[in-house]
């Protein structure tokens, strides 16, 4: 470490020492560090979502499953209906995988390097896990972090390719000790003062060592290549009611949110555009559309209803209570396409 990445580490733990958020997964600076797996819980649901959406979750699922040896014993359709609403489902069923693993193992392990072995743990939560639970030396990149070291060296390679010269440059400023608070430090640095829009620099305890702030206009950095335009998909629903009920079904594990309890739909998920074909025959109705977004594509969803007398469909599912239907744990998706029929119900 130069001395000048020595004071970027000793200022910013400074301000932490002073601003710290108080987190429901944290410890505060120069407490005892957490328990591994609030750590891992909360780093697992924070990916590609906030702080404020994760809080009830993660209130939920620890008053639920307080340890990682509850959450391994939990049934896996139990998880995926709590984790109903937070997004990426993948992650949820990687939670149980992880879990189970843990279990058998009978820790977590310590080291970043044991930790990228176990299920959906990936460069970046090994490192905030090893770092923040344990302790250990750790060069933790995410989202903020990237902003703010983009902006401490002003870095004008584009994002993605400058990726590799930010975690040279976030390892050159990351200290041996304290590596867990400075992690955190800096992701409460980004998001709290250095912020993607409106970098307060006369708050932030960096702007001396900013290259950025000499500019004009840090809000610049990081410079990203231009986006292409995410594809628009067309999928139908199919919405098949008979006496108060509506059909569920479970959808293939290892697909799109596999594990989830849905409507059933036609295909669109592993085509460009789904078949229309029903799952019945019959007089459907149109309800609407519903919209919705994935990391890779939009999909325009076309919602149908059925009304049945009898069950004519022979295929794992069933029926449930449409006054009920909020305690279903349907994903976003489909969550809108029962409101949308619902509203018309009522
Ligand atoms: Fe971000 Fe401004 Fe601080 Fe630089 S000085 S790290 S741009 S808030």
């Amino acid at each position: 470490m130069t001395a000048s990445s020595q004071n970027i580490a000793a200022d910013l733990l400074g301000w932490y020492d002073r601003h710290a958020r108080d987190l429901p997964w944290r410890a505060q600076p120069g407490q005892p560090a957490p328990d591994p797996y609030r750590v891992w819980l909360s780093e697992v649901m924070l990916q590609q979502t906030t702080v404020a959406a994760v809080k009830p979750y993660f209130a939920k699922f620890t008053e639920r499953w307080p340890t990682v040896y509850d959450l391994a014993a939990a049934a896996e359709e139990d998880v995926m209906a709590a984790w109903a609403g937070l997004g990426y489902y993948s992650r949820a069923r990687n939670l149980v995988r992880c879990a189970r693993q843990v279990a058998e193992l009978g820790s977590f392990p310590d080291t970043e390097e044991d930790l990228r072995k176990l299920p959906g743990l990936g460069a970046y939560t090994a490192a905030a896990v090893a770092a923040i639970a344990f302790g250990q030396r750790a060069v933790v990149v995410d989202a903020n972090v990237e902003r703010v070291v983009s902006r401490l060296f002003a870095i004008t390679t584009p994002l993605p390719n400058s990726r590799p010269e930010i975690r040279a440059n976030a390892d050159s400023i990351t200290p041996d000790e304290r590596a867990g608070d400075f992690a955190q430090a800096i992701m409460d640095l980004g998001s709290g003062i250095c912020t993607a829009r409106d970098p307060k620099c006369l708050l932030c305890p960096l702007a001396y060592h900013c290259a950025a702030r000499k500019s004009d206009d840090p809000a610049r950095f990081p410079i990203k290549a231009p986006k292409k335009a995410k594809p628009v998909r067309q999928g139908t629903a199919f919405w098949i009611e008979r006496d108060g009920h509506v059909w569920l079904e479970t959808r293939e594990g290892t697909g799109m949110l596999g594990g989830m309890r849905a409507l059933p739909d036609d295909g669109w998920h592993s085509k460009t555009d789904g078949s229309g074909n029903a799952p019945l025959s019959g007089d459907w109705e149109s309800m609407g559309v519903v919209r919705h977004t994935f990391t890779h594509f939009g999909l325009e969803m076309t919602v149908k209803r059925l009304t049945v007398t009898e069950n004519p469909l022979e295929r794992d599912g069933q029926w449930w209570a449409i006054a009920d239907i909020g305690e279903a744990g349907l994903p976003t998706l489909f969550a809108k396409a029962a409101r949308l029929v619902t509203a018309q119900q009522n």
